[in-house]
């Protein structure tokens, strides 16, 4: 199955728009440039993996904060990279938070909920479409997750 990178950020984009203009976050989604451009994989899958990165950001970041989506397209990959400004995680937490029911605690995310399935899910199923996936934060300032995709080769004789 191969998807199409605009159609699938012009989605997420359209996903979000509500929640981000409830919570009073700037939502971006920068579209590339490239527009024949595709994504090996399942088009559920990859939803649900934006979908878990994107909702930790509105989770994770507080009213007024900043979440980019952008997409690098390279050769043989797309890097889809989802940033906040939110509360960050500590150094050392941020090694676990690909396990299953890893919640990072200072009563922070006692209060808002959730399993901590989202990204071991998240990475479950990017492995499984032959990509990885790669998270850095700093508390305070935000987190950046970036995942990569198997790029779809163009097919020959097509536009
Ligand atoms: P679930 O996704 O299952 O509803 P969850 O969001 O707690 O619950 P994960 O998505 O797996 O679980 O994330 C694990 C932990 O990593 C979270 O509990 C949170 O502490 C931390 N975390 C994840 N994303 C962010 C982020 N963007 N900013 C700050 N902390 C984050
Ligand atoms: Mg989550």
């Amino acid at each position: 199955q191969r998807i199409s990178v605009s159609n699938l950020l012009a989605q997420v984009k359209q996903r979000f728009q509500l929640q981000a203009e409830r919570q009073q976050l700037e939502f971006t989604v920068y579209e590339p440039d490239d527009e024949g451009t595709y994504i090996v994989g399942n088009r559920d899958m990859v939803n649900r993996i934006l979908d878990n990165l994107i909702s930790n950001a509105m989770k994770y970041t507080p009213a007024q904060g900043h979440i980019t989506v952008c997409t690098r397209i390279l050769r043989e990959r797309i890097v889809v990279t989802v940033t906040d400004d939110g509360i960050g995680i500590p150094e050392a937490d941020l090694p676990r938070v690909f396990e299953r029911f890893y919640r990072v605690d200072k009563g922070r995310s006692r209060k808002l909920g959730g399993t901590g399935l989202g990204l071991a899910l998240a990475r479950e199923m990017v492995e499984r479409l032959g990509g990885s996936i790669a998270m850095t934060s700093e508390p305070d300032r935000g987190t950046q997750v970036k995942v990569t995709f198997v790029r779809a080769l163009e097919v020959q004789g097509e536009a």
